[in-house]
């Protein structure tokens, strides 16, 4: 299937005067027909409560923007998502979207209830991978949906983008019960988000990439890095590729990316529409990458999957022991232990239960977990490229 491939780049500061006018400019190219006194659902990325300087969270004033551009247009805007971790309210403050959106006629609501979605249809008759999906009721509740992701890295999928932000309208305690069924599978995981984001199908995705996240991201081991830079278009795919391009990153590297070309939703020839001279980005910092393959036979997979393959660790320095990861963990991979010879405890990952999901990086509060590669992984990683290499 051919998708709409145009993409729109704008330089932009959180200055609201300039911002305002550029995300209205945005939204007029992307064409979203937004329908008087219909419902908008916009769908920040509300990973857990942070300041907007964390680069955490869609920047407050994106939302207020793209929300007085639904009312201005007849709209009524409802924000909502299924944060990872942590109340609503104390994200909207903490955040400071009260404060921001305060005086307009919006509605924020939580995602609570789910509905079953049956598979989307897939181009040229591809089976979609899961046969039937729960999300968010509201989503489909709303005539319209505006996708707003942050532009970030992430420890399992490379980068968080327009595909990615909308596994939000997976409910609470649903999220770590799919991360669960798709597995260590990085591409069964990324073929879910696909699928997801075929069932909703947003009428615009406008990406915040004026503070964008760096390194160990998607939560708080990220580094801040400020590129200036709004994106949108009527298609997330395109969109992936696209901000893929300008950060110098092959885009086949994002899962996402790939799965979408997989599932027919083709995006290669995309049309950017926007000044390119500052592009590519240089050295946008990347987390380490998780190696795909486990090979060999599967009574090994188990010992590979704990020796071989990047992992969570705990910095037991910044850990607090609050629990969160514990809790949130879709694997019961993690346990707090008695250290050995110490009075306190620690926290004990089972790597072989763990499916590296990485939830628990995004909700440690401390920015405590961060994702290593083993040094059995990384021999392994240098031995095959140094065999590539010879064969090449
Ligand atoms: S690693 Fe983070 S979330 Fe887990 S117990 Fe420690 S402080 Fe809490
Ligand atoms: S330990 Fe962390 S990465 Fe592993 S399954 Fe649990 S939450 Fe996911």
């Amino acid at each position: 299937m051919s998708m709409a491939r145009k993409v729109y780049i704008r330089e932009a500061s959180y200055d609201y005067r300039r911002l305002k006018p550029v995300v209205f400019e945005m939204m007029d190219a992307c064409g979203a027909h937004i329908p008087r006194g219909g419902l908008v659902l916009l769908k920040p990325n509300f990973l857990s409560p942070a300041p907007p300087e964390k680069a955490m969270l869609t920047h407050p004033l994106v939302v207020r923007a793209v929300s007085e551009y639904v009312l201005e247009k007849g709209g009524r805007p409802q924000i909502s998502d299924s944060p990872a971790v942590g109340a609503f309210e104390k994200i909207l403050k903490e955040g400071g979207f009260r404060e921001a959106l305060s005086g307009l006629d919006v509605r924020f609501s939580e995602f609570r209830e789910s509905v079953p979605v049956a598979a989307p249809s897939m181009p040229y008759g591809i089976r979609p991978p899961f046969p039937k999906l729960e999300l968010a009721k509201d989503a489909f509740d709303a005539e319209l949906i505006i996708n707003l992701p942050k532009l970030k890295t992430h420890a399992q999928m490379l980068l968080t983008l327009g595909i990615k932000n909308l596994f939000g309208c997976v409910v609470g305690l649903r999220k770590p019960e799919w991360h669960f069924r798709a597995g260590v599978d990085r591409q069964m995981f990324a073929s879910l988000l696909v699928q997801v984001w075929a069932a909703l199908r947003p009428a615009v995705t406008l990406l915040d990439g004026v503070l964008a996240l760096e390194g160990d991201g998607p939560g708080k081991g990220g580094v801040p890095r400020r590129l200036g830079l709004l994106f949108a278009s009527s298609s997330a795919p395109a969109l992936d590729i696209a901000v893929c391009r300008t950060l110098g990153i092959e885009p086949g590297r994002v899962p996402t990316n790939e799965a979408a070309g997989k599932m027919g939703f083709h995006a290669e020839e995309i049309e950017i529409d926007g000044a390119k001279q500052k592009y590519p980005v240089e050295n946008f910092g990347l987390p380490g990458q998780a190696m795909d393959v486990i090979f060999g036979p599967k009574r090994f997979h188990g010992a590979m999957r704990a020796h071989l393959l990047q992992r969570p660790v705990v910095n037991e320095d910044l850990c607090k022991l609050c629990g969160e990861c514990l809790s949130y963990c879709p694997a019961g991979a993690i346990e707090k232990k008695d250290a050995e010879g110490k009075k306190e405890s620690r926290l004990a990952f089972d790597y072989e239960k763990c499916i590296r999901c990485y939830c628990c990086l995004e909700v440690c509060p401390q920015g405590a977990i961060r994702a290593r590669e083993p040094m059995a992984g990384k021999l392994v990683g240098k031995t095959i490229k140094a065999v590539h290499d010879l064969l090449d």
